[in-house]
């Protein structure tokens, strides 16, 4: 087969390379488990490269060749740009990948107590196996903006000395009935309440006519923590995210497993290609890491809002180009890559796949002309000669790769 080939051909190229890319990526998955934190990250690894706050750079001058410039979208969204000879007009070449993951998202009234136990109720975000999440330890990341104006960053769970939080099933005794239902109906959206406490606080510390202790022992730690109220939970992003780090998987460490790789392995890839290419450019290089994908890229923070093309007519404006058009050409005349997961074959389920068509996990990047269910529908069908275009480049750059 084409695709043994390939490996067999990328295994005697670079395996240190391949080391030095897992290792930053295992660590990436460990201190990115939320868009937020995502952005934070690569922040920080831009600037270490060299890049600058866009806003910053304008205020001053006007965009220049080699400029490496990023700017972000309420914390969740964030674009790069490097420079490049070129006229802006003629286009840019864009990598982009979302680094929204799917998750259980805490409702805006979610603490109550039932019969000694507290929970945090929730519902879900993005396409996720109800099943998958119980009995296993949760983390909970997020952020709090409290009504005094200030706003506060929670990650509890991820620390070997921090609690950790779960979704209860039943046991197998009591399960009998619960055993035929099918695997969508077992384990409901609404069912996933997160347990969080069961410890009443002292009935010296309770107030008066205080009936749930549990629940009061609870909002006594946050208060004390974060300085939070529970009306504070109105205003607060926290998301339910499986607690631990990523790890090598097989013992041959030929695999990474890790929550979160969806999009995540494209995200931090992409950044990685922006951050450490430096050779002269023609046209403008671009990389967006992108919030919201999992729901359908809406809102302010996904890629159906505005803040790419009002990124890209800052930079016009910036360059004297001040015209509707010439953004619109901009925009026109690029070349983009838009990269998520692809579903790699897995023998064990190998009636889901079509084997030809399949892409192997190890055999290179994959790339996926078009998408779409049934007829296409919802599909971007990729252009034959942009195809070719790819290839070309790939075979020329003898990297292995796969459709
Ligand atoms: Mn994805």
């Amino acid at each position: 087969m084409e695709n043994k080939s390939a490996w067999e051909k990328y295994k005697a190229k670079d395996l240190k390379e391949l080391d030095r890319v897992s290792e930053g990526y295992k660590e990436f998955l460990d201190s990115c488990k939320t868009e937020r934190e995502c952005v934070k990250k690569t922040i920080e690894m831009a600037e270490a490269a060299g890049y600058k706050d866009l806003d910053k750079v304008l205020a001053k001058r006007a965009p220049k060749e080699g400029d490496k410039l990023y700017t972000v979208c309420m914390g969740k969204t964030l674009a790069l740009f490097r420079i490049g000879s070129e006229d802006l007009e003629n286009g840019m070449n864009i990598l982009g990948a979302h680094i929204d993951s799917p998750r259980l998202d805490v409702k805006q009234n979610p603490l109550y107590e039932s019969d000694g136990f507290a929970y945090l109720d929730t519902h879900y975000y993005g396409g996720i196996k109800k099943y998958q999440w119980i009995t296993q330890p949760m983390a909970i990341h997020g952020t709090v903006a409290k009504k005094d104006g200030s706003t506060v960053d929670v990650c509890v769970g991820e620390d070997p000395a921090d609690p950790v939080f779960c979704f209860t099933d039943l046991l197998i005794h009591l399960s009998a009935e619960r055993q035929q239902k099918k695997a969508s109906e077992v384990i409901t959206g609404e069912g996933l309440d997160l347990l969080i406490g069961n410890m009443p606080l002292a009935k010296t510390k309770l107030a008066k006519g205080e009936k749930e202790a549990v629940k009061a022992n609870i909002l006594a730690f946050l208060k004390d923590k974060y300085g939070m109220e529970e009306a504070d939970l109105l205003s607060a992003e926290l998301e339910i995210v499986p607690a631990g780090k990523a790890r090598d998987c097989g013992f041959d460490r030929s695999m990474v497993l890790a929550y979160g790789q969806d999009d995540r392995v494209c995200a931090y890839t992409s950044v990685l290609a922006m951050l450490e290419e430096n050779a002269k450019i023609g046209k403008t290089a671009c990389c967006l890491i992108v919030d919201k994908e999992e729901i359908g890229s809406v809102g302010a923070t996904g890629m159906t809002s505005f803040f790419f093309e009002n990124t890209v007519a800052k930079l016009m404006t910036a360059l004297g180009k001040d015209s509707f058009a010439a953004t619109r050409r901009c925009l026109a005349n690029s070349s983009m890559l838009s990269s998520d997961v692809s579903a790699g074959y897995d023998p064990l389920y190998a009636e889901a796949y079509d084997k030809r068509n399949a892409a192997f996990i190890s055999c290179g990047v994959a790339f996926n002309k078009f998408t779409g269910a049934r007829g296409k529908s919802g599909s971007n069908d990729a252009n034959a000669e942009y195809v070719e275009k790819v290839r070309r480049i790939m075979d020329d750059e003898d990297v292995s790769f796969q459709f």
